[in-house]
């Protein structure tokens, strides 16, 4: 039939236009390292932002004492204590607690936002158990999380340049957050101090620290997604005032708005013409959990418009942006039963289709073409980040173990993304260099770091 060809047609062409051949690869590896050095030779200078995170002094795994740890990131927060013990016995007791932020706050004022996480912050500091130890006399400290876009200013301040991820909070853009939480704390009568203010992947890189000397990347690969890396002061021509006496900072690139030489196809770029930021977070909307259902849901559209993939009538729910999710795609390509059963059903709940077993098929080819690009361009872009770091400090990195902290629900749940992107720094890399290049799991490691960065930067020293 005419329509099946039609049906072969898009997806020749979907995968000619998604492949990431090796020269591709190469070309994104490239650019994404010279893209940071234009980043930090003067800000602006880049898609990359390549922000100072004023973070210096890293974790040594020494770190003792009680610390406390706030994460901000999304609908929910999440508070932590920690019991750290030193080298010896590194994270002795932890505790945490996760909680909910109710609509009305999301849209209320700073003050509104700024207390009920102080009131629950307090609440929580009420019940620690023997477990949990702090020397008289001393202030607990805390490390905060905060994955919004901050222009940091010092380790303990920085100020919100605007709310993202739903969040439309009054009074606190162009304000410093840590001032919003000290006033906070202050009014709920809650004796605290805040040492550390971090994004949320330079709290998975000094987490990850403080098992492993050799982290030297955090990669976030969740909804959206972000990569930081330990740099040397002296090759940050914008740095001014003093260096610090490590000679090294952490740098959050925000790589998620890296744009050059990454293949997209005529769904992406519809995609990003109906999204709220056209034009913006490219390599994100390429790679990240947030998008890779959607561009499918948009190639299978066309398929059954144009060429009769699933039957004659288009269900609307097809239609309807976003009602494919990349967890979806997971389990569809999970599926390795003989008639792609779960296929079926996931297809069905998700988008009213009916499907053939060819039809589930290609379904799968479709799901493979878009999260095998994705895969494999972030293992570009962490190739990318290793081979500017290895410039700078021959041999270095791809001379001796240096470990990429990942974290995020996408690297976590989906088996074949992880192993795409492991293929691509495999062949970028050589087998040989890349058996000292360890890309490493690393669960919800931000909340430790986060108190471990408070504790390295603590007022007591
Ligand atoms: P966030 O990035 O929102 O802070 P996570 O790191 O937990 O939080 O990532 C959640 C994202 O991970 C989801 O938006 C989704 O895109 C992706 N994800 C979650 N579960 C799966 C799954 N089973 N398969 C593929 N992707 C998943």
């Amino acid at each position: 039939r005419s329509t099946s060809v039609s049906v072969g047609t898009i997806l020749t062409k979907l995968q000619s236009e998604c492949a990431t051949p090796l020269p591709v690869l190469r070309h994104v590896a490239d650019a994404m390292a010279s893209d940071m050095r234009a980043g930090l030779a003067v800000d602006g200078g880049s898609d990359l932002k390549m922000i100072l995170s004023y973070v210096d002094t890293l974790p040594s795994g020494n770190e003792k004492g009680l610390f406390y740890a706030l994460d901000l990131g999304g609908t929910n927060f999440r508070v932590l204590r920690v019991q750290l013990g030193g080298k010896e016995d590194r994270v002795v007791a932890t505790e945490f607690e996760q909680v909910s932020i109710p609509q009305e706050l999301m849209f209320g004022t700073s003050e509104e936002l700024f207390d009920f996480i102080a009131s629950r912050l307090a609440k929580f500091a009420e019940k620690e158990s023997a477990k949990f130890h702090l020397p008289q006399g001393r202030k607990r400290e805390i490390g905060f999380t905060f994955s919004f876009p901050v222009k940091q200013i010092s380790i303990d301040s920085g100020i919100l340049m605007k709310w993202t991820k739903g969040f439309a909070v009054s009074g606190t853009a162009g304000r410093d957050v840590v001032a919003c939480l000290n006033e906070a704390m202050e009014r709920q009568g809650l004796d605290m101090r805040v040492s550390a203010l971090v994004n949320d992947t330079v709290g998975t890189l000094a987490g990850a620290r403080c098992w492993d000397d050799d982290v030297m990347v955090a990669v976030i690969l969740g909804t959206g997604t972000n990569a930081c890396y330990v740099e040397r002061t002296d090759a940050i021509p914008k740095l001014r005032g003093p260096n610090s006496s490590s000679g090294r900072t952490i740098i959050n690139t925000e790589w998620g708005a890296f744009s050059n030489g990454i293949p997209l196809t005529v769904f992406d770029r519809d995609m990003d013409a109906a999204s709220i930021n056209p034009g913006e977070q490219i390599f994100e909307k390429t790679i990240s959990g947030m998008y890779l259902g959607e561009i499918a849901r948009r190639v299978l559209l066309k398929m059954a418009e144009e060429g009769d993939l699933f039957s004659k009538s288009v269900p609307e729910k097809l239609s309807t942006p976003f009602a494919l999710r990349t967890p979806d795609l997971c389990a569809m390509h999970l599926d390795d039963s003989d008639d792609l059963q779960a296929v079926g059903t996931i297809l069905y709940n998700a988008t009213g289709v009916e499907s053939s077993l060819s039809a589930r098929k290609i379904v799968i080819e479709v799901c493979d073409a878009i999260v095998k690009r994705g895969g494999r361009l972030a293992g570009a872009g962490i190739v990318g980040i290793l081979q500017k770091m290895e410039e700078d400090s021959k041999g270095l990195i791809f001379g001796k173990r240096t470990v990429v902290a990942m974290d995020g629900g996408l690297y976590e749940h989906y088996p074949h993304y992880r192993n795409y992107l492991q293929g691509a720094v495999t062949e970028l890399l050589g087998l040989e260099t890349s058996k000292n290049i360890v890309i490493e799991h690393s669960k919800d490691g931000s909340g430790i770091g986060a108190a471990l960065l408070a504790a390295s930067n603590s007022m007591y020293g």
